[in-house]
């Protein structure tokens, strides 16, 4: 998962680094306009880890260890810095979304429809008359039109590229038919030739 920009940025502006810092540091205490406390990521008696809540940063003279409300969050906690953002946004109370879901969602669906129209062609296949010899074994086996219709039965042509080309002339994306699973490339390598399989 990656968050955009905006978002972390979003999430930055909603949490405020001192107080998430004295959930961490106990000894943390208002000095002026900054905090002052124990560094908690090296052993010290004087304190020398300050906040500074103007600027949304903390920073340890004793260390050199410092950064905004991420940085903290990823070192005191030793995680990476996305799941820092992540913490912070439950602490904001803020919701993230996937980037790009847009895209994620336009695939998705485009998949669902690419899985529709091969459910419908060969659910036709198998009505038309071509289909016949599929209705006969099915009839065999005492499958009636009513469970064809509820299950959307259908029947594969004795052809390699029908389902393809059929695609093809609707302009469906190949490509994504493939990675469905609808559609297998030939082994001659033949980028045009996508038999079904
Ligand atoms: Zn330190």
């Amino acid at each position: 998962m990656s968050i955009p920009k905006e978002t972390i940025e979003y999430i930055r502006e909603r949490v405020r680094i001192e107080d998430i810092a004295m959930k961490y540091i106990p000894s943390l205490k208002k000095k002026g306009k900054n905090y002052i406390g124990l560094c908690p990521f090296h052993r010290e008696k004087t304190p020398s880890f300050s906040v500074s809540p103007d600027k949304q940063i903390f920073h340890c003279f004793g260390c050199n260890t410092g950064g905004n409300v991420f940085t903290f969050i990823s070192k005191i906690e030793n995680i990476e810095f996305l799941e820092s953002v992540k913490r912070a946004a439950d602490i904001a109370g803020v919701a993230i979304r996937d980037e790009n879901p847009e895209k994620n969602e336009g695939s998705i669906e485009k998949i669902r429809r690419i899985n529709r129209y091969a459910m419908n062609f060969y659910n036709s296949y198998l009505k038309s008359d071509a289909g016949r010899a599929g209705r006969d074994y099915l009839e065999s086996r005492g499958i009636d039109s009513a469970a064809i219709d509820s299950f959307m039965i259908g029947y594969a042509p004795d052809a390699w590229d029908r389902l393809c080309s059929s695609l093809k002339k609707n302009n469906a994306d190949l490509a994504l038919s493939e990675k469905t699973g609808l559609l297998g490339k030939a082994k001659t390598g033949n980028l045009n030739y996508f038999p079904d399989i």
